[in-house]
C-alpha cells in the first residue's frame, strides 16, 4: 500500500454522521459481536462506490439494479457483495438485508477520491525510517521495469499481492526488493476480438471479467467464483501464473485453450512459450531471474468451454477439484478436445490420451461410460484436507460426463449457485 491512502472504517464517518452502510448495518442489526463488522462496513461502502462511479461494470452483471419505481438490488448481487467476508455469529440474513437497504442510498465517492495519482511519487527512505518501502519500487513504463530488473534481476516482483503476501502474514517472510507491477501501462493491455484475446499480466480479474461477458462468456461466468470482489479487484492473471499453484483457476483454463505465456526479460527480446512448457511442477515456471509474465495469448474464445471447480465453500475458496473442457464441435463429431484438471497432481495438466478418445467421436453414453473409466483410471491425486483421493478422482471424472453432456445441450442443474438467489 506504500504511497496509497487507506480508508479503514473510521474514516467513513463525515461529521459525525455515519456512512450508508454503517447505517444500514445498525437498522438492520447486522452486528453482534463485532469481530467481522467492519470488514463487512468496509465491503458494503466499496460496493456502494463502484455502483456510483462505474455504470459499465454494473452493467455487466454483479451490481446490476432491478427495474422498478424504487431502486432495489437483487439478493444475487447482495450475496456477491459480501462474499469475501465471513460471519460466524449474526448470520448473514441481516447483513444482506442491510446491502439491500443501500439501494436506495445516495452514490458515494469515497474511495475514489482518496485515490493517488499515478504520477505522485513514493515517499522517499528519509520518511520511511523503518525502511519498509525502501526496498519497493513502481516503475510506470516498460523500460523502467526493464531498467529495474538489470539492476535487480533478483527481485520479486508483485502484482496484486493476494498470493505473495501470504508469505508476510502466513510465514512472517519479509521481501527486501519488491518491484511492482501493477502501474506499467503495457502491462495492462486487454484486447478482446471475436475469437482471440490478449491479457496483459497485470489485467485483474474484475476488468477481466467486465471485459468478457459478450465475447468470452464461459469464464465471465466462471469468475464470479473465484475469490471475492476484494481480490478480483485486486489479484491478476500473471500472479495466477506465476504461483503456478496446482489448484490455481486460471491453469486448466488456460492449458484447455492452448494459451501462449509471452515472457519478457530486462535485455532479451519477448519469448512466446506455450503454457503446457511454462507450467514445470509444483509451484515451479519457465520464469528465471530477469523475467517477468508480459501478455497471455488466447485463441478460440468461440469453442465451447466449461470450467468447473469443486470447493468447500461457494465464495472465497479455492478448488478442491478442477476440470475445464474445450470441444470443437460439428455434426461428424468432436473436432478438438482438450481436457486440463487442477487439484489432482502436483501440477494443473492436461490428459492427452483422454483427449484422443474424444477426438473424431460423436458423444454417446457408451463413450461417456468409457471415458469416466479412463478418467478415474488415470488420475492419481492425493488426499488433504481439502479432500480425499477418492473423491477427487470420482469428482474429475463426473465433471467430464457432466461437460459432455452440456455439449450435447443436455440441461443440467446450475452448479455456481448464483442463480438460485437471483
Ligand atoms: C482470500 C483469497 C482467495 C483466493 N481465491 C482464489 C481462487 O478462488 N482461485 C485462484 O486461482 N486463486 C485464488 N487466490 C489466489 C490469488 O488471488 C490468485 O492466484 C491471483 O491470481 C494472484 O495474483 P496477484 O496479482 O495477487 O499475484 P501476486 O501475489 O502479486 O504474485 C503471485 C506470484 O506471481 C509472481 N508474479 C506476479 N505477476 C507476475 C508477472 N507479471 N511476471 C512474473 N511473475 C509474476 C509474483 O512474484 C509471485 O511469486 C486467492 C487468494 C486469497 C488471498
Amino acid at each position: 500500500m506504500g504511497g496509497q491512502a487507506v480508508v479503514t472504517i473510521e474514516g467513513l464517518p463525515v461529521n459525525n454522521v455515519l456512512h450508508p452502510a454503517q447505517a444500514a448495518m445498525m437498522t438492520t442489526h447486522g452486528a453482534q459481536c463485532g469481530f467481522c463488522t467492519p470488514g463487512f462496513v468496509m465491503a458494503l461502502a466499496g460496493w456502494l462506490d463502484e455502483r456510483a462511479f462505474d455504470p459499465d461494470r454494473e452493467a455487466s452483471a454483479p451490481l446490476k439494479l432491478d427495474d422498478g419505481v424504487v431502486p432495489s438490488v437483487s439478493l444475487r448481487a447482495c450475496r456477491e457483495a459480501i462474499s469475501g467476508n465471513l460471519c460466524r455469529c449474526t448470520g448473514y440474513r441481516p447483513i444482506l438485508q442491510a446491502a439491500k437497504s443501500l439501494a436506495r442510498a445516495p452514490p458515494t465517492a469515497l474511495f475514489k477520491t482518496h485515490q493517488r495519482s499515478p504520477s505522485e511519487p513514493l515517499s522517499d527512505d528519509a520518511a520511511d525510517p523503518g525502511g519498509y518501502t525502501s526496498g519497493f519500487r513502481e516503475p510506470q513504463s516498460l523500460s523502467e521495469l526493464k531498467t529495474l530488473l538489470r539492476q535487480q534481476p533478483t527481485a520479486t516482483l508483485i502484482a496484486g499481492g493476494t498470493d505473495l503476501m501470504l508469505e508476510v502474514t502466513q510465514k512472517q517472510g519479509r521481501f527486501d526488493r519488491l518491484i511492482s507491477l501493477a502501474r506499467v501501462p503495457a502491462l495492462q493491455r486487454l484486447e478482446l476480438s471475436a475469437d482471440t484475446a490478449i491479457i496483459g499480466s497485470a489485467v485483474t480479474y474484475q476488468d477481466l471479467q467486465a471485459a468478457t461477458a459478450l465475447s468470452w462468456p464461459a469464464l465471465h461466468d466462471f469468475l464470479f467464483r473465484l475469490g471475492s470482489p476484494q481480490i478480483r479487484n485486486r489479484g491478476t492473471i500473471g500472479g495466477n501464473l506465476g504461483t503456478a499453484s496446482p489448484i490455481g483457476d486460471l491453469l486448466p483454463i488456460l492449458l484447455a485453450m492452448d494459451a501462449t505465456i509471452v515472457v519478457g526479460h530486462f535485455d532479451e527480446p519477448d519469448r512466446p512459450v506455450a503454457i503446457s512448457e511454462f507450467l514445470q511442477g509444483y509451484r515451479k515456471t519457465q520464469l528465471n531471474p530477469g523475467n517477468f509474465i508480459r501478455e497471455i495469448h488466447v485463441e478460440g474464445l468461440q469453442d465451447f468451454l466449461r470450467y468447473y471447480k469443486i470447493s468447500k465453500r461457494q465464495e472465497d475458496d479455492i478448488a478442491s477439484v478442477s476440470v475445464a473442457v474445450r470441444l470443437g464441435l460439428k455434426a461428424s463429431g468432436v473436432t478438438l478436445a482438450r481436457i486440463a484438471f487442477g487439484g489432482v497432481a502436483e501440477q494443473a495438466l492436461r490428459l492427452p490420451a483422454l483427449e484422443q478418445a474424444l477426438q473424431g467421436q460423436i458423444i454417446t453414453d457408451s463413450l461417456m461410460a468409457d471415458l469416466h473409466e479412463q478418467v478415474r483410471a488415470s488420475l492419481n491425486p492425493i488426499s488433504d484436507v481439502r479432500a480425499s483421493r477418492d473423491y477427487r478422482r470420482e469428482m474429475a471424472a463426473n465433471l467430464i460426463v457432466r461437460a459432455l453432456k452440456e455439449a450435447l445441450g443436455t440441461p443440467m442443474p446450475q452448479i455456481y449457485g448464483l442463480d438460485d438467489y437471483a
